[in-house]
């Protein structure tokens, strides 16, 4: 057993009136944050919460969501993070599925939460994340004055994209290396200022509000990516460093000239492959862009490029952080350079298994994600293995041709499968939305891919779709791209 001091009662000793969280409309200190978490786990001790039960939070980005789960640490409760995007049934799965005892959602949630809970005979409780009593001090003895890194912290769910759901479990030992590790690879400036506009709810904006306590570093706390909160975030409240995914960039490089300060040392990119072109933009910007790879598995990044080698490994994802390894294996056997295998990541950040499900591996954990190192050691990111299709006997990797799509005028978003094929077994067709700004034709797009695809690669059919299907966390999820066709998507 290792244990370390409460990350948040350290900081609070530490440094008390350093700014913690900053809202636009309220700032928290490092003690404020202790005090009110505090008061909440008192609070939750009253409503009958207990170690080691598992307590939920469906909630969007507000201090009281950070409170909340210290809270929960004070009294050692699972806290089990729910997206706010699921329907009532998803969230009927994952309460019962995850063991919730009570259900805790803020106020544009809680509704949703009563009406899924209402149809469950499960005798699960539902409280307002704001209504939680106020506890103060005299309960405060059993609170734990020290963390456990083996004990388990928080469970949330992997987005889904393939099968049922799963409970990913968190220890605070996952927690707190992922943090160290981001650290040792980017460095750690007493200036540093991190905002949070990912939701709270998902490992990469959850990954900030223990960087918070683990660095004692201040973090800025929006509801969402808000584009103008934003850039103001950046040019006037000294935010150094900003946590996003592609289309949060994309948007960003919209509002040219960006002119941010030399102060901000950049954006930290995850959750899913990026275009070429955005990272020329991003750098043509004076954007230093971390390309990341990582999984809710690995509590986070595992894998980071950075902006130095950004060009000259343009599209990878870098190396696998201090702690942790990175192999492809294929085979069964490890991949030489340049060939591609299922990727497999060990580290103190990787999770030791879901909850209700056998454990994952001791040893490398295999992510289901297809990709290869090169010369170097540096890490490309081809695909998810279940996506994979074989046509004529090669392999074809959706992510690749919508690559190559969304690079093409008049694409706004493509979305790319296999459907069965007669002579080939397999061919990929394509799903397009348009953008509204410029034109393009079916003949068009193929003359594009033609010219850069190997033939077996150029989709034989392409839709026209309004949109694309995504899950809660916004992933597309290729496997239903087909329903559109029968569903007259077009
Ligand atoms: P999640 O299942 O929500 O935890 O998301 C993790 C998945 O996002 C990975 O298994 C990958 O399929 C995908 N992903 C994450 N980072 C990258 C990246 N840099 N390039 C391509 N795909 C990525
Ligand atoms: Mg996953």
């Amino acid at each position: 057993m290792t244990e370390i001091p409460h990350w948040l009662d350290k900081q609070a000793q530490l440094h008390p009136n350093a700014h913690a969280i900053e809202s636009p409309d309220e700032v928290l200190t490092f003690r404020q944050l202790q005090e009110l978490s505090q008061q909440i786990a008192g609070g939750l001790y009253k409503l009958g919460v207990q170690e080691g039960d598992h307590i939920a939070i469906l909630s969007g980005n507000h201090i009281n969501f950070a409170a909340f789960i210290h809270a929960a640490s004070y009294i050692g409760a699972i806290v089990v993070c729910l997206n706010t995007r699921l329907t009532e049934k998803e969230l009927q799965f994952q309460l019962r599925d995850a063991k919730v005892s009570q259900c805790f959602a803020d106020n544009d949630n809680y509704m949703k939460g009563a009406r899924a809970l209402k149809e469950m005979s499960d005798a699960i409780s539902i409280t307002n994340v704001d209504e939680i009593p106020r506890v103060e001090k005299e309960t405060y003895e059993q609170f734990k004055e020290f963390i456990d890194m083996d004990e388990i912290f928080t469970m949330m769910y992997t987005s889904g994209t393939t099968g049922n759901p799963k409970a990913v479990m968190h220890t605070y030992g996952n927690h707190w290396f992922s943090a160290v590790a981001s650290s040792l690879n980017l460095g750690l400036d007493t200036n540093d200022k991190w905002l949070a506009c990912l939701p709270l709810f998902h490992v990469g904006g959850f990954s900030l509000l223990i960087k918070n306590v683990v660095y004692g570093m201040p973090i800025v706390l929006l509801e969402r990516f808000d584009l103008h909160l934003v850039h103001k975030q950046i040019k006037n409240n000294q935010v150094t460093l900003i946590s996003i995914v592609t289309v949060m960039l994309q948007r960003m490089l919209k509002e040219k000239p960006l002119n941010y300060p030399s102060s901000f040392r950049g954006a930290l990119l995850g959750g899913g492959p990026v275009p070429k072109t955005l990272l020329h933009e991003a750098d043509s910007e004076n954007l230093p862009v971390f390309q990341s790879y990582g999984l809710t598995e690995t509590s986070s990044q595992i894998a980071t490029l950075s902006p130095s080698d950004s060009f000259r490994k343009l599209g990878s994802a870098g190396k696998a952080l201090g702690p942790a390894t990175l192999k492809v294996f294929k085979d069964g056997t490890p991949a030489p350079p340049n060939v591609v295998g299922e990727i497999h990541v060990k580290g103190p950040m990787v999770a030791k298994g879901y909850f209700g499900h056998p454990s994952v591996n001791d040893d490398y954990f295999a992510t289901g994600d297809l990709g290869y190192l090169d010369e170097e050691g540096f890490l490309f990111v081809v695909d998810r293995v279940k996506d994979m299709l074989i046509s004529g006997g090669e392999n074809v990797y959706p992510a690749e041709i919508e690559s190559v799509l969304t690079q093409i005028k008049g694409v706004q978003e493509a979305g790319v499968t296999g459907t069965a094929h007669k002579e080939w077994g397999e061919v990929p067709i394509a799903f397009i939305v348009k953008s509204n700004l410029d034109e393009v034709t079916k003949e068009q797009v193929t003359a594009f891919c033609q010219n850069r695809l190997a033939s077996f690669k150029v989709p034989h059919t392409i839709h026209f779709v309004s949109e694309l299907p995504r899950n809660a966390s916004n992933k597309l999820v290729r496997r239903k791209l087909k329903d559109l066709i029968d569903g007259g998507g077009y």
